[in-house]
C-alpha cells in the first residue's frame, strides 16, 4: 500500500520510513517528486493544522496521507511558542534566532519555572475525507544556554527528563526513543497502520 508523507523535512521522512520498514507500506514524499499543494497552516491548534494538511493532500492526490505538526510549549510563556515554534523569530527567522529569542524571553525565569514540553500531532487522512489524529508529548525544561548541537530546532536548549540530558547531546536513537514525534508515530502505527 502507498502512503504519502506530507512533509519537506528529510529527518521526518527517514523516521517514518524506519517506523514502517517491516510493513507492506511504500512511503511516498517530495523525495519521489510527488506533486502536492502547499497547505496554509492557519489553524489554532496542532490538531487542526495537522489534520488540515493530511486531508487536503489526501483529497488532492487520492492517496492515504500522513502529516505531522509539532512545536515547543513553555509553561512560563503560557504555552508559547506552541504552534508558532517554526516562525517564533519571524518569517525570515531560523533555529538560531528562535533559540536566541526564547532564551531572552526566559532570562528572568529561575530553573524551577522553566518547564516545557514538545508536542507532535500526527494525522492520517483517507481520500474519502476520514481523518484520525494522535498526540505525542515529551517533558523537560529549557536550559540557560545551548548544550550540544545535535538534532534541530530547539533541541540544544531542551533538557529531557526522560534522557536526563539535552536533546542537543542525545543521539538520534536516544531522542527517538522518548520524543514526542516517536510517541505519536507509535500510536498511529498501533491504532491504524497495523490494522490496514
Ligand atoms: P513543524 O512541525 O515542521 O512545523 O515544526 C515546528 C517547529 O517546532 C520546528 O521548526 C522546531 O522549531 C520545533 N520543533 C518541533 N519538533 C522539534 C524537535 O524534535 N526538536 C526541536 N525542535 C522541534
Amino acid at each position: 500500500m502507498k502512503i504519502i508523507l506530507a512533509t519537506k523535512n528529510k529527518g521526518k521522512i527517514k523516521d517514518f520510513e524506519k517506523l514502517t520498514d517491516k510493513m507492506d507500506i511504500e512511503v511516498l514524499s517530495i523525495l519521489d517528486n510527488i506533486d502536492f499543494p502547499d497547505v496554509v497552516e492557519d489553524g489554532k491548534t496542532f490538531e487542526e493544522n495537522s489534520a488540515k494538511k493530511a486531508l487536503e493532500i489526501a483529497k488532492y492526490t487520492g492517496i492515504i496521507t500522513v502529516s505531522d505538526d509539532s512545536g515547543l510549549c513553555v509553561d512560563a510563556l503560557n504555552g508559547e511558542p506552541g504552534i508558532y515554534s517554526a516562525r517564533y523569530s519571524g518569517e525570515d527567522g531560523n533555529d538560531e534566532k528562535n533559540i536566541e529569542k526564547l532564551l531572552k524571553n526566559l532570562s528572568d525565569v529561575e530553573k524551577n519555572d522553566r518547564k516545557a514540553h514538545f508536542v507532535s500531532v500526527v494525522s492520517i487522512a483517507f481520500p474519502d475525507g476520514t481523518v484520525k489524529s494522535f498526540r505525542g508529548e515529551t517533558q523537560g525544561e529549557i536550559l540557560f544556554e545551548k548544550e550540544g548541537n545535535n538534532g534541530f530546532g530547539y533541541d540544544p536548549v531542551f533538557y529531557s527528563y526522560d534522557l536526563e540530558k539535552s536533546f542537543g547531546v542525545a543521539t538520534i536513537e536516544e531522542k527517538k526513543s522518548v520524543s514526542h514525534r516517536g510517541r505519536a508515530f507509535e500510536k498511529l502505527k498501533k491504532e491504524v497502520l497495523e490494522k490496514l
